[in-house]
């Protein structure tokens, strides 16, 4: 079924509709294919690609290993694509997800420039009815959100934006044509993966680049390397047990966390793994000690070790002493970077700090901070996401008794699931990587795909046993909730201000919404939910609506 606009104003009758054209959307829409679902895909974007798709920065790769930053569901396809390098950019990871598109042809489902833009469930047909900004009015029996845990912008509110009279972008929205940073004095707002991904490379072109820091990060070199052909060979021939290896694994990637506390060691030993982890790069150090994030201690003395060699890259004292973050490492997001803390050694760069003398305006010229104005021509704010709800709130989702999902979950304060994946009140609404999910901590292909495969196995359940409806009780997604929350204040995580916990946006309630127990774990509660007879929902059958 090719997807066209003329029958606009009829009401489209499908079995399902996701949002999104990313990782999680593409697959999901290749699953309801292969089980026979009559499935519509919209997708705001002109292209596939989700993430790849708007984050086109200077710089943007991803930092999962190239190997495993991909599907694993299909050996073909797995064997058919081969990555340039450990850490490939975003225009390599966009043309590997149009790859899978083409591929497995599935643009014919997608509707591209296209915002879902409300979703209500009907509890007479028990159906989702779903409108878009394009006229579209979808009426669909499983109603899928593949929207992406960080997709929606955060552009903070700035007084004076408006008059700025130079050039301004978002590293989440970047353009389609490149952008032109020569001879030009650039202003980068936010040191986060994005912020320290794009520094280095903006640094080269521009003028003079202004980094405007309001809190300094710990970041390791990502040690980049293309792939050599023998490498590649290999890892496709090991497909088998590196699939194997990821899904049995904290983060869904091919390695495993050291044996050790950070504590079994002298100083001495210490100092050589974190150096032997320092020059192997990526997730090295973060993945040396199996307690990084559960021991303060040992987290504390991980954190000086990544201080010390900040202070041995930057040569003026005073930048780097500005450069050294004192928060435990690894709780907000980890990050790997080329070149980042060298580039403050250029002298076309000034790093400003924004905490001691905060941002108060932009002016018509550049930004003008408590200390100063700085002059610039382009600003780029790095400033992150509206996190885990943002995405799924821009949407006026309504379940049961007309509730929307933002006032059920308190706008992010009373945010409850059921393993991340549905809520109560919102019968067969599935969230791919939905907040309480473990998805971004770790990599999110092999997270996705765990979630399209639990959801399509509960989805081919419900067919096959005629059950009209799924919903997860009250009490399931209690549960579900109090328990992330144990165990997320068992570890560190909490103890830190990131976008991780909200503290990031103006005015959005606080609270860690991941699941942190790893995603090996997870999979096996999931599993576990299913062979219990879909333990913790609420499962109706037929017209009659009779609870089984
Ligand atoms: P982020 O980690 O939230 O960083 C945003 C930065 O902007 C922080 O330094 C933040 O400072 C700063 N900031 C925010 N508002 C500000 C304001 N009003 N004034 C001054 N500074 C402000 O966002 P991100 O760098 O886009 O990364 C978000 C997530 O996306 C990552 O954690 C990662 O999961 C993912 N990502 C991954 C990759 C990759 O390597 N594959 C690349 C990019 C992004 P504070 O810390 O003080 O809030």
């Amino acid at each position: 079924m090719r997807i066209t606009n003329e029958h606009q104003g009829e009401i489209v009758h499908v079995d399902a509709v996701v949002i999104g054209a990313g990782f999680s959307g593409l697959y999901m829409l290749y699953r309801l294919r292969e089980a026979g679902l009559s499935t519509r895909v919209y997708e705001t974007g002109e292209g596939v690609g989700g993430t790849w798709y708007w984050n086109r920065y200077p710089g943007a790769r991803c930092d999962s290993e190239s190997i495993c930053y991909n599907y694993t569901f299909s050996e073909e396809l797995y064997k058919e694509w081969s990555w340039s390098s450990r850490f490939p950019e975003q225009p390599e990871i966009l043309k590997y997800l149009n790859f899978v598109a083409d591929k497995f042809d599935l643009r014919p489902d997608i509707q591209f420039r296209t915002r879902v833009t409300s979703a209500s469930f009907d509890e007479e047909t028990n159906r989702w009815n779903i409108q878009t900004d394009q006229g579209d009015q979808v009426s669909a029996k499983y109603f899928i959100t593949g929207v992406g845990c960080i997709s929606t912008a955060n552009i903070p509110n700035i007084k004076g934006m408006d008059n700025y009279e130079g050039e301004l972008y978002h590293t989440g929205h970047w353009p389609h044509e490149k952008v032109d940073f020569k001879g030009k004095r650039v202003g980068v707002v936010g040191t986060g993966s994005s912020g320290i991904q794009s520094i280095p490379v903006i640094a080269k072109e521009a003028k003079h680049l202004t980094v405007f820091q309001r809190t300094p990060q710990y970041s390791v070199p990502a040690k980049n390397h293309p792939y050599t052909e023998e490498f590649l060979q290999k890892s496709k021939e090991n497909y088998h047990s590196m699939r194997e290896l990821m899904r049995n694994s904290v983060g869904g990637m091919a390695f495993k966390y050291g044996e050790n506390s950070v504590l079994d060691h002298t100083p001495e030993q210490r100092r050589e793994v974190l150096e032997a982890a320092w020059e192997k790069g990526g997730w090295a150090v973060l993945s040396a000690y199996n307690d990084l994030l559960i021991n303060e201690e040992g987290n504390l003395l991980v954190a000086e070790f990544v201080r010390s060699k900040i202070r041995e890259i930057v040569k003026d004292t005073e930048t780097a002493e500005k450069l050294l973050p004192d928060h435990y490492y690894g709780t907000k997001r980890a990050i790997i970077d080329t070149d980042y803390f060298e580039t403050y050694n250029r002298e076309n760069v000034l790093l400003v700090d924004v905490k001691k003398a905060p941002i108060e305006e932009i002016t018509s010229n550049g930004i003008r901070t408590e200390e100063g104005e700085y002059e610039l021509d382009v600003i780029v704010f790095a400033t992150g996401f509206d996190g885990m709800t943002g995405s799924l709130f821009k949407i006026d989702i309504r379940g049961r008794d007309n509730v929307a999902l933002k006032e059920k979950w308190g706008n992010g304060a009373k945010t409850k699931t059921y393993l991340g994946l549905t809520t109560a009140g919102f019968p067969n609404l599935f969230m791919l990587t939905g907040p309480e999910s473990p998805s971004v901590l770790g990599n999110m292909p092999a997270a996705i795909e765990q979630h399209v495969e639990w959801v399509m196995d509960c989805i081919e359940y419900l067919q096959n046993n005629e059950i009209e409806v799924l919903e997860a009780k009250v009490e399931s997604e209690e549960k579900w909730s109090q328990h992330c929350r144990e165990l997320a204040d068992s570890t560190l995580y909490t103890k830190t201000e990131s976008w991780y916990t909200g503290a990031n946006i103006e005015g959005k309630a606080k609270g860690f919404q991941i699941y942190v127990g790893g995603y090996n774990e997870y999979r096996k509660i999931c599993d576990d939910v299913v062979l219990n007879g879909y333990d913790g929902f609420t499962l109706v059958t037929g017209k009659a609506n009779k609870v089984i």
